[in-house]
């Protein structure tokens, strides 16, 4: 298996549009986050997590040519907008994209992209294959996905988990029982926003307790805001076997 991080940062990308502060003003690749969103290529299958506005940048970046499913987290736009790019696979693959997704996150995205759900379609839109989750394992061809609950605040996020490699992200609380699922991974990667308190994402320090209570040989932190720091500072203070993922990071398992 091999995991691709497509993209890292939080809902408005890093750097931050008019940011002057010196994560944004930094030279490293690596403080270079697009919208988070993961690539798994497994068995010769290629599978997104979340399409969000940077979609169409993540997959000519990555040379990714072949998409035979795309999974979603959860309904906000940072993780759904660039959904409309999925028509490229459509045209290359002769056939609907297999989309997965909790009723509720197909139900906006139905609202959000109404064209590409509507009887009388014009011409070149995209073409999905809705598959709605009940948070029972599921097949992607031939692939077992396991949907695993968080709390992002009160609204229900799925992560996945595919063999030894579990995806979580806009994760503020995590059941005993969907923590269960996760153990045993082998490469984690959890969403970390930032280092002071926030409603709805995990702390820096939160996402290190939540990642010692999985157990993960290793695990990555992804969806990060400019307000965390610079990546070269942050992963220096990090406990054995947690680092920060960054763009374009790849892992084999
Ligand atoms: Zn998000
Ligand atoms: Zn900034
Ligand atoms: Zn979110």
């Amino acid at each position: 298996m091999k995991v691709t991080v497509l993209g890292s940062g939080t809902s408005q990308g890093v750097p931050v549009i008019g940011c002057q502060c010196t994560v944004c003003q930094s030279l490293d690749f690596r403080d270079k986050r697009l919208r988070s969103s993961v690539h798994i290529e497994v068995e010769g299958k290629s599978i997104v997590i979340d399409s969000g506005p940077d979609f169409r940048q993540q997959m000519l970046r990555e040379r990714i040519s072949q998409l035979d499913a795309l999974l979603f987290t959860h309904e906000h736009k940072d993780h759904t907008a660039g959904m409309d790019d999925i028509r490229s696979f459509n045209f290359l693959q002769e056939k609907d994209m297999p989309v997965y997704a909790a009723p509720r996150v197909i139900e906006q995205l139905k609202r959000e992209f109404a064209y590409v759900f509507s009887e009388k379609k014009y011409p070149g839109v995209p073409m999905v294959e809705v598959n709605e989750l009940d948070g029972q394992p599921f097949e992607v061809e031939g692939i077992q996905v396991i949907p695993i609950e968080v709390l992002h605040y009160k609204l229900p996020v799925y992560g996945f988990r595919i063999g030894d490699f579990t995806y979580i992200t806009d994760a503020k609380t995590i059941s005993e029982e969907s923590l269960e699922k996760a153990r045993g991974s082998k490469i984690l990667m959890i969403n970390a926003l930032q280092q002071t308190e926030h409603l709805s994402h995990l702390t820096l320090n939160e996402a290190i307790d939540m990642a010692q209570k999985i157990g993960a040989d290793a695990t990555y932190f992804t969806h990060l805001s400019h307000k965390m720091g610079s990546h070269k500072t942050i992963e220096a203070q990090l406990p054995n076997n947690i680092y920060i993922a960054y763009d374009g990071l790849q892992l084999s398992l």
